[in-house]
């Protein structure tokens, strides 16, 4: 009885929908007309307007749902957006708008893969309107899916010719809006010119006013959030979505009376209101408050437990907090009900990936490495990790509670899944609530990634973060660990160099007030380079200006919710500005007897000199062969200039003039050691030296280059290879312990190590070599298990030394030190 009831409905609302459409659309006045009461705010004027006209008309039905939902009013929303979407079953859309409208009804209706197949004919149709895109690209955003809104927005904006004779939801502003919170998405440059763009286009789009107080609430720039909240608000006093940014900004400033009276304005408006929570959630989690976002996610969950994206967000939040199977329990559920959010699909594959992945504890860290580098990374990750904790909790005075899960990733998308949604965290390690991520040294081309450095960087931020109760703003945290990784080990950290010097000359570096925009909206990967080594040095300039006292108790004042001007004044004594304004003159003294060293010589561009770039792989070596008599003669003009002496000194050497090279290259390092990139003078002098066979000058200059960038393993290596040949076993040790930082995974290493320890009777640390070496699968495994057997009996280990030996014999049957070594753990 019930089914045939239905049926009957069915039919006779599509029925009548279908007299409806052909009779009577709504005026295109009276739709405009709703529309601006709409922006006007006056919400329930428009319902009314819309009520008295057909409920046939795909615009009508549609801007009844936004009406509905914005208010809560979920099961009517549900029922407009049925029938929108029999409007279109039944073949009355013909319109690339119409059938827009068809598809955005069925996005609400959560049938999304419907919704994007409605989306794609819409497109089809001719004349496509820019209204359709806006829609389509904002249901990718809702799935995190930046990228392919990105594609949809701009392909909107290429199809701006709208018809006018139509009535249209959406204009260009809108998708420009839309691109440039898909830019913002995935942290590439160009939101603030798309959202400049947008207002330019229409100086009423009150979306735009909301995304410029998000930006504004996330760099605590409170004046402009309030400006754009003010302004925004004048135009429509109930734009729910300024409002929900309003309690937002309350919240985050610490005013929380204010919060509570507008949270219970809202809520008002809309009982049912997720957006709220999971808009404070998101901002919570961008800050990196990771416990507050979770439990606004749960509110969010309450409010309107439909909320996907918030049930998603709150799994992640969760696992980042190392609450790992009730985050996978939450996101198992949110995948469930929506297939289509990336960020579930990406965390719930992570999660299956750590199948593969090894787990230990050591007293601070739940460590997980990839089982392929597991027993080789094991015992320097788990030493430097504990080491690196306690120097920096000593040195700040901090301990920090309870256990850090930590994660090697050999592949860097994973890493990339584990920090996905978390501003400028996309280098090579992360630190965020519970967890610290980082990628693996197989993540890396060899000679590129010093992972111990990048480590004792990360777990900087574990203190700072700690100790300032999370609070502590980007430029510092950063430039805490940029400095406390130059203190961890000789050349270990980043030290000046050219790009640097060049940013300076180039004016490209941030006032200390805007420095935070540089790591979390940076315009490219150079300036953010550039804000990472702006702030380590605004760090050593308050240490050495300031003491370093100064540092703890200004961490101390932040995690009080002090702003950055009150911390600088209350423990600095001085204004942010006056702060900069010192710092700019010590900069200005380091750096202006460089400047005219480092200027592009005359009649010479750089990029002549040096096509790959200076500071690139391969910068001297690359340069296009010029005339050794013009360049001599403006090395005479410019006897103190940086790349005249580099380039004449690589091309002599390259003519085969060696000897002649060397005091350019000299002159070059004189002028900045620091820079010691591959094609650096190190390297030239290197390879002079290799040539000519003068093999103290090469030690001395391989030592150089290794304590200015302990980077390329060969140069330890090297310098190893001949300390061993002179008798100095205990010297070469630690140039190979050093290799591990960087180069951790070839066996040869680890052999030659594990000789070297024994021949000074270094034992336990032998067999860890050896053991580490059998376990990368050396070419001779006979050898691999007889030099372990030996290392363990050494150190009075005879039953694993009697185990290795037998497994080495196991392999070659005839293996006499084997036999040898066999013979006497059974005599003994
Ligand atoms: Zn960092």
């Amino acid at each position: 009885m019930k089914g045939l009831l239905l049926i009957f409905f069915t039919l006779s609302t599509s029925l009548a929908s279908q007299v409806g459409s052909l009779a009577e659309r709504a005026p295109i006045k009276l739709l405009t007309e709703v529309q601006e009461f709409m922006q006007e705010g006056r919400y329930d004027r428009a319902e009314k307007q819309l009520k008295s006209a057909s409920l046939s008309d795909p615009h009508v039905l549609r801007l009844l749902v936004e009406l509905t939902q914005r208010e809560g009013r979920r099961d009517e929303a549900q029922s407009y957006s049925r029938r929108l979407l029999s409007l279109y079953q039944s073949g009355q859309l013909n319109t690339s708008e119409d059938i827009g409208q068809a598809a955005y009804a069925a996005w609400q209706l959560s049938l999304w893969q419907d919704a994007n197949r409605i989306f794609i004919e819409a497109a089809q149709v001719q004349p496509v309107s820019v209204s359709l895109f806006v829609d389509w690209g904002n249901l990718y955003l809702k799935k995190y899916n930046a990228a392919e809104a990105e594609l949809i927005f701009r392909d909107g904006i290429q199809a701006m010719g709208q018809p006018t004779s139509e009535f249209f939801r959406w204009g260009v502003d809108a998708a420009y809006v839309g691109l440039a919170q898909a830019l913002k998405g995935q942290f590439r440059p160009g939101a603030t010119a798309a959202l400049a763009k947008a207002l330019d286009l229409n100086p009423n789009n009150l979306q735009a006013y909301a995304f410029n107080t998000s930006l504004a609430i996330e760099d605590k720039n409170w004046q402009e959030a309030q400006e754009w909240i003010e302004k925004g608000l004048k135009k429509n006093k109930l734009f729910l979505p300024l409002l929900e940014l309003e309690c937002a900004y309350e919240y985050f400033r610490g005013e929380v009376q204010a919060f509570e009276k507008l949270q219970q304005r809202v809520l008002k408006i809309n009982p049912n209101d997720g957006d709220l929570f999971e808009t404070l959630g998101d901002l919570a989690n961008r800050k990196r408050l990771l416990e507050e976002a979770a439990e606004f996610y749960r509110e969010a969950l309450q409010r309107n437990p439909r909320q996907e994206s918030a049930r998603a967000s709150l799994g992640i939040a969760l696992l980042r907090l190392g609450k790992e199977e009730e985050g996978k329990r939450i996101l198992e559920v949110a995948y469930a009900n929506d297939p289509f959010n990336i960020w579930t699909v990406n965390t719930l594959r992570l999660l299956d990936s750590f199948d593969r992945f090894v787990r230990f504890e050591t007293p601070h860290f739940r460590m997980k490495l990839h089982e392929k580098e597991a027993v080789a990374l094991k015992p320097y990750v788990a030493e430097l990790a504990e080491r690196s904790l306690k120097t920096l909790e000593q040195k700040y005075n901090h301990q920090v509670s309870g256990k850090y899960v930590f994660e090697m990733y050999p592949d860097h998308e994973d890493f990339a899944v584990r920090t996905m949604g978390l501003p400028g965290l996309g280098a090579l390690g992360a630190t965020f609530g519970r967890i610290v991520a980082m990628d693996s040294p197989s993540a890396r081309p060899r000679g590129e990634f010093h992972w111990g450095s990048t480590l004792w960087h990360e777990l900087a931020h574990v203190v700072t973060l700690s100790l300032s109760n999370g609070k502590v703003p980007r430029w510092f945290t950063e430039g805490i660990s940029m400095m406390e990784e130059r203190q961890a080990g000789e050349g270990w950290g980043d030290y000046l160099n050219v790009g640097f010097v060049q940013a300076y000359k180039d004016d490209l570096l941030l006032p200390l007030k805007d420095l935070n925009s540089g790591f979390e909206r940076p315009e490219s990967g150079q300036a953010l380079t550039i804000a990472y080594f702006q702030a380590g040095w605004i760090c050593e300039f308050l240490v050495s200006g300031y003491g370093f006292e100064s540092i703890a108790a200004m961490l101390e004042a932040f995690g009080q919710g002090l702003s950055t001007e009150e911390v600088f004044q209350q423990v600095l004594g001085a204004s942010v500005e006056e702060i900069d304004g010192q710092f700019r003159q010590k900069m200005e003294e380091t750096l202006k007897p460089l400047l005219s060293k480092l200027e592009a010589p005359e009649h010479f561009s750089l990029v002549h000199l040096f096509p790959g770039g200076v500071g690139q792989e391969g910068e001297g070596e690359a340069g296009l062969e010029t005339d050794l008599d013009t360049l001599l003669q403006a090395w005479q003009a410019a006897p103190e200039n940086y790349f005249l002496n580099l380039r004449l000194g690589t091309q002599l050497k390259t003519a085969g003039r060696q000897q002649e090279a060397i005091p350019y290259l000299e002159k070059a390092l004189e002028i900045l050691p620091t820079q010691a990139a591959r094609g650096s003078p190190y390297d030239i002098l290197t390879q002079i030296y290799e040539e000519t066979g003068q093999v103290d000058k090469l030690v001395e200059v391989r030592q150089r280059w290794w304590r200015a960038a302990p980077l390329f393993p060969e140069n330890a290596h090297r310098i190893a290879s001949l300390l061993s040949d002179r008798d100095q076993p205990q010297e070469a040790a630690k140039y190979l312990e050093e290799v591990m930082y960087v180069d951790p995974l070839q066996p040869e290493t680890h052999q030659k190590l594990g000789d070297l320890y024994l021949q000074f009777s270094e034992t336990e640390k032998a067999v860890r070599e050896y053991t580490v070496f059998l376990s990368l699968s050396p070419v001779d495994g006979a050898a691999a298990h007889y030099r372990l057997a030996q290392a363990l009996f050494e150190s009075g280990d005879r039953q694993g030394a009697r185990n290795h030996v037998l497994l080495s014999l196991e392999i070659a049957p005839a293996y006499p030190e084997a036999q040898k070594l066999l013979l006497k753990l059974v005599r003994q």
